[in-house]
């Protein structure tokens, strides 16, 4: 069994990211600038947030806070966007999720210039990551890709199950798994919570890709030996031995399951860290089409 180390890859592609930005810098170019958009105070969202922001500084992109009360209308924040679309300065934003409930998510996402959009969520660039052309692959499957990619784990032929069907990652995780190439060329399967019998496909399955948010919900009698194993879930688990009074729990029962894996991503450290680099290799891919242009 092999560790898929979340961690220890997205702090190599940080790296190289990194020197990208100081060849960049050397050539007097302008360096990548995210901003990110964050309505209200959500604790979880903060969080996010704070660390996406943290992480530009360190490897010496710009950044920008567009902090907003909770208070804030649809239309407020749709002329945000539109400020952000114009702002030539910044070369790509996202809007935190989840957004307050009296704001449509869906019409916020269509107003960000799909240019900027480096989140992947608007569907000009999910239609083009559907049909294989350059675009921003939403970071979280992109993240996925590149571990798939790193660690060489074949793909190609394999029965793959995706649990979830969510926009963000599910959805786009079985499209890309069932893409030409390499990480790609699987026979996907997209499971959800209507599926009947779902161990009937995951016990088939040559690579299990959970992002249902279901803490321990795999169980080793639900997959076959050899699996490769891709916890996307993240759920905080009442404990009161932590510091904090919760611990990060995955979908996966990892003490179970991982002695009959090949491959297998740990949580925390797995898929998490992995996000926050793809952001920025979106981001820096924004900055590089925006010079190409
Ligand atoms: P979501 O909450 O929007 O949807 C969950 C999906 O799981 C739904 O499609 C539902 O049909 C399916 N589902 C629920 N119960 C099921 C069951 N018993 N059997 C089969 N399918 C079932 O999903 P999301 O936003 O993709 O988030 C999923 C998990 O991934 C959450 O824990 C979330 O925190 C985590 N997440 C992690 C990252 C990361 O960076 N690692 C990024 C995004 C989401």
């Amino acid at each position: 069994m092999e560790i898929l180390d979340g961690k220890k890859i997205s702090e190599q592609i940080k790296e190289e990211i990194a020197q990208e930005v100081s060849a960049m810098k050397e050539r007097g170019e302008k360096v990548p600038h995210l901003a990110a958009v964050l309505v209200g105070n959500d604790g979880a969202s903060l969080t996010y947030v704070g660390s996406k922001v943290r992480s530009c500084e360190k490897i010496g992109f710009e950044s920008t806070l567009v902090s907003l009360p909770d208070t804030t209308t649809e239309e407020e924040l749709l002329v945000k966007i539109k400020e952000l679309n114009e702002d030539a300065s910044i070369d790509g934003f996202i809007v935190q999720l989840p957004l307050p409930k009296h704001i449509d998510e869906q019409k916020v996402l269509m107003a960000i210039d799909p240019d900027k959009d480096v989140d992947g969520f608007h569907p000009t660039n999910f239609g083009k990551m559907a049909l294989e052309l350059e675009t921003f692959i939403p970071a979280t499957p992109f993240g996925i890709l590149e571990l798939l990619k790193r660690y060489n784990v074949e793909t190609s032929g394999k029965n793959t199950v995706v649990i979830g069907r969510s926009h963000i990652v599910g959805r786009p995780m079985s499209i890309l798994m069932s893409r030409k190439g390499f990480p790609g060329d699987s026979t996907v399967t997209l499971t959800h919570s209507r599926t009947k019998d779902l161990k009937a496909f995951t016990k088939d399955a040559d690579i299990v890709i959970t992002a249902l948010g279901s803490p321990d919900f795999l169980k080793a009698d639900m997959v076959k030996d050899g699996v490769v194993i891709i916890d996307v879930g993240i759920t905080r688990v009442p404990d009161e031995t932590k510091p904090k009074g919760y611990r990060i729990t995955g979908d996966v029962d990892f003490e179970e399951v991982a002695p009959k894996a090949s491959y297998i991503t740990p949580v925390p450290g797995g898929v998490g860290p992995m996000t926050i680099a793809m952001l920025l290799k979106n981001t820096l891919l924004a900055r590089e089409r925006h010079n190409a242009k």
